[in-house]
């Protein structure tokens, strides 16, 4: 009997024992290839020799050492690293032990910079409904998932939500994906008005949506109006790229396609790779200075920040992506998997839509293909489809649920940057059993 509480109690997991590559083993000798990698954590796939060599190299020097007495050597590294190839005007990183940490740092540093600039009125935090953030208070409370919410609406600070840019739901029949953009983005800017710009402090969103939509990238322009309207009132973008980030979709940072920089942007699972818990800010120029010039520093921390064992790992992940050029296979994979499920659910009665960038895609599962209709909640057919596909050997991760009264299932397929066409061809194959079994039970 397991003594952990598990997120889901009754669950009988297997135990995972081993990982090499794309592949992960449990104790009774099952193969399971990774094709989510965990969610959308495994970048460089399992068991890579030069991170396990630079872990046990930074574990024979320094395992730990306080910011307040320190800095130390790899997490000065990784930061000149990721500013070098971070978005214009990105000029600092805060590390953090992963997604959640990420954002509430970020949420206090754009109330912080507001502070320091004297504008203390600003405190009104707008994101959008279908996305996550994370699962602390703060996290929780910018996310617009109402089933993670529910039971926690009383303890959560008041954030104002508006419609994702999400094309397969909210654009109307006819519609062109300019006049979407222009409708989606002026959510924003009728939000802003509504609550008064001198109030507003942040808006946040994930560039792709991952875990409650399902790789939902936005329209083309979307981004560049909203980072125009944020402009016109004086408001921080936080781009939240915690896990469409870091290369999954192609290029390092998921919003390079989308044509815009970010002045906050949060980062963490494909940062360390699952090789050690870590996440970062990258902050402004802008935003340093209000510190630098105001009271000298950011008034946050935690006992873990630069962690040198994490930044170690990290610095040798992001070394290793870089050298082995993995970008390119990430483009090139991404648009070999997006046509292999193409062919193999295009026309699939229950799929209703596929989409996503470079190698982050959602299948999503509809009772009804014409008319969009979602299966009955009760079903929960993206758990059954987790479970099918597990029983065949392949790990893609699930979301569901009603989500503010959008209902869907959804899929995600996120593999390790290093995965190969036949390996892609398998992971179709797979999922379409399990698709198939899923729903015909
Ligand atoms: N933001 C996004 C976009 C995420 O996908 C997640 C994790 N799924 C988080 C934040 C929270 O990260 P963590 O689970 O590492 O706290």
């Amino acid at each position: 009997m397991t003594r952990i509480l598990h997120r889901q109690i009754h669950a009988k997991l297997p135990t995972a024992d081993g990982g090499h590559g794309v592949y992960l083993v449990d104790t009774a000798g099952r193969s399971y290839i990774d094709a989510s990698g965990g969610a959308a954590v495994s970048c460089l796939g399992h068991g890579h020799p030069d991170v396990i060599a630079a872990l046990h190299a930074q574990a024979d020097r320094l395992a730990y050492a306080h910011t307040s007495f320190f800095t130390n050597t790899p997490a000065e590294a990784l930061a000149d690293r990721l500013i070098e190839g971070a978005p214009a005007g990105i000029s600092h990183a805060y590390f953090v032990s992963g997604g959640s940490e990420a954002i509430e740092a970020a949420l206090k540093m754009a109330r912080q910079y507001y502070v320091e600039t004297g504008q203390p009125g600003r405190r009104n935090i707008i994101a959008r409904r279908q996305s996550y953030h994370g699962n602390t208070l703060g996290a929780l409370a910018a996310g617009g998932n109402e089933m993670r919410r529910t039971q926690f609406h009383p303890l959560l600070i008041e954030t104002h939500h508006i419609d994702p840019c999400f094309a397969y739901r909210f654009q109307e029949p006819g519609e062109t994906d300019e006049a979407y953009a222009v409708r989606a983005a002026q959510a924003l800017e009728d939000k802003v008005l509504e609550l008064g710009p001198e109030t507003v402090m942040a808006f946040v969103a994930e560039p792709v949506v991952g875990a409650t939509a399902g790789a939902v990238p936005s329209v083309a322009d979307y981004f560049q109006r909203i980072r125009a309207i944020c402009d016109r009132y004086g408001i921080i973008l936080i781009l939240d790229e915690v896990m469409c980030g870091m290369g999954r979709t192609g290029t390092l940072h998921a919003s390079t396609q989308d044509g815009i920089a970010p002045d906050l942007m949060t980062i963490a699972k494909g940062l360390g790779g699952g090789y050690q818990p870590i996440g970062a800010v990258l902050l402004s120029q802008r935003i340093f200075d209000a510190f630098a010039n105001g009271t000298g520093q950011f008034q946050h921390g935690h006992t873990y920040i630069c962690h040198p064992m994490a930044c170690a790992a990290a610095l040798a992940v992001q070394e290793a992506i870089a050298r082995d050029n993995l970008l390119a296979n990430v483009r090139t994979m991404g648009a070999y998997l997006s046509r292999r499920l193409g062919e193999r659910f295009g026309n699939h009665s229950h799929v209703g839509d596929i989409r996503g960038r470079g190698l982050f895609m959602g299948v999503e599962l509809v009772r009804d293909r014409s008319t969009k209709a979602p299966f009955e909640p009760d079903l929960n057919v993206h758990a059954r489809v987790k479970r099918e596909a597990m029983a065949r050997g392949l790990l893609v991760y699930p979301g569901g649920g009603t989500i503010d009264g959008v209902r869907g299932d959804h899929v995600l397929i996120a593999p390790p940057f290093i995965i190969d066409a036949v390996t892609v061809d398998t992971v179709v194959d797979r999922l379409g059993e399990a698709i198939d079994a899923a729903i015909a039970d």
